[in-house]
C-alpha cells in the first residue's frame, strides 16, 4: 500500500482508527510450552548425525519424533530456508502464515512450527536459540522470520527478467527431487513457505514494505528443535548470505550452514506422546 489515498478521510475517521486492537490468537490459549520436559530431555542428549548444507544449495535430513535438531552457523553469517514435512506423508507440511499468526512475525524459544490443513499440530518446538537476545531492533526487525516466502526464480524473472537457478526454491526441489527419487516438477509441487532461519527482516515503519537486514549471526549461533513428529527437513543457504544487500544472484558472500541430530537421554521421553492431528471432525456443514 504505497500509492495515495483517492478518497477523503470520513468525518470519523480517528474515531474509526483508535478502536483497540485485539491479539487474533491469543497464545495463552495455545497448548504451554513446558520448558521443564524440554529441558530434561535435552541435558544428555547426544548427536548421531549431521549433515552440511554447502553454500547457495540445499541438503535434506531425517529427524526421527522425540529428537532434536539444531541448524548451525558454521563459517560465517548465513541465512537458511527450511521447509518441513511428515516424513510419512508429505502432504502434511509446514504451515509459515498460520505459524505466523499463532506467533508472530518471527519466531523463538517457545514457539512451535504448525503443519497446514487439515492436520494443524506442532511439527517442531523450538528449544533454543542463541539469538533470542537480539529482540526487536530500532529498525523494528527481528531474527528468524515466518514473513518472507523465499528467494524463487519466478519472482527474480519478473523483477530482472534473468534466468537464476539457485534460488533457495530451486535449491530445496533438487534436494528434495535427490532425496524422494522425485522428478523436479513433482518435487516443486511440496515446496513449500519457509522459516527463515538466522533471517533479520522486519516492515519499514512509513510504508510497511518487508525489508532484510544483515543477519547477526556468527559462527556458534544456533537455533534448535525438537521433533514433535517423523520430520523429513530440506534445508537451502541461501544465495543471498547473510541477505544484507541481496538474493537471487551469485554476489553476496555465502557460507555453508550444518545441521545436527541429537537423541536424548534414554527415559526422558517415557511421558510423552507426539501430537495427534488436529480434532476438528470436518464436516464443513456438509454434513
Ligand atoms: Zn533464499
Amino acid at each position: 500500500m504505497t500509492t495515495r489515498a483517492q478518497h477523503p478521510a470520513p468525518a470519523d475517521a480517528a474515531e474509526r482508527k483508535a478502536v483497540r486492537p485485539v491479539i487474533c490468537y491469543p497464545p495463552e490459549t495455545l497448548p504451554p510450552f513446558d520448558a521443564a520436559f524440554y529441558d530434561a530431555a535435552r541435558a544428555g542428549m547426544t548427536q548421531i548425525d549431521a549433515v552440511t548444507v554447502p553454500p547457495r544449495d540445499a541438503a535434506t535430513f531425517f529427524v526421527p519424533a522425540g529428537h532434536f535438531f539444531r541448524i548451525a552457523i558454521t563459517d560465517g553469517p548465513q541465512v537458511g530456508d527450511l521447509n518441513l514435512w511428515n516424513a510419512a506423508d508429505l502432504s502434511e507440511r509446514f504451515f509459515s502464515g498460520k505459524t505466523r499468526a499463532l506467533h508472530g512475525t518471527h519466531v523463538t524459544t517457545g514457539d512451535r512450527l504448525w503443519s497446514n490443513l487439515p492436520y494443524l499440530r506442532p511439527m517442531a518446538t523450538i528449544t533454543r536459540d542463541t539469538l533470542d537476545w537480539y529482540g526487536w531492533d530500532a529498525d523494528g526487525a527481528g531474527v528468524h522470520d515466518v514473513i518472507g516466502t523465499r528467494c524463487d526464480p519466478y519472482t527474480n524473472h519478473l523483477l530482472n527478467g534473468e534466468d537464476y537457478d539457485r534460488c533457495c526454491h530451486s535449491n530445496l526441489i533438487r534436494a528434495l527431487a535427490e532425496s524422494r527419487n522425485m522428478t523436479p516438477e513433482e518435487a516443486e509441487r511440496h515446496v513449500h513457505d519457509v522459516l527463515n532461519v538466522f533471517m533479520c527482516t522486519g516492515f519499514t515503519q512509513d510504508t510497511q514494505q518487508y525489508f532484510m537486514k544483515a543477519s547477526p549471526a556468527r559462527p556458534g549461533d544456533f537455533i534448535e528443535f525438537f521433533a514433535e513428529i517423523d520430520l523429513l527437513a530440506a534445508l537451502s543457504a541461501c544465495p543471498g548470505g547473510d541477505c544484507g544487500s541481496e538474493h537471487s544472484s551469485d554476489a553476496a558472500a555465502c557460507y555453508p550452514l550444518r545441521a545436527e541430530i541429537y537423541q536424548p537421554a534414554s527415559g526422558t521421553l517415557r511421558e510423552w506422546q507426539p501430537p495427534v492431528r488436529n480434532g476438528y471432525t470436518g464436516g464443513h456443514g456438509l454434513r
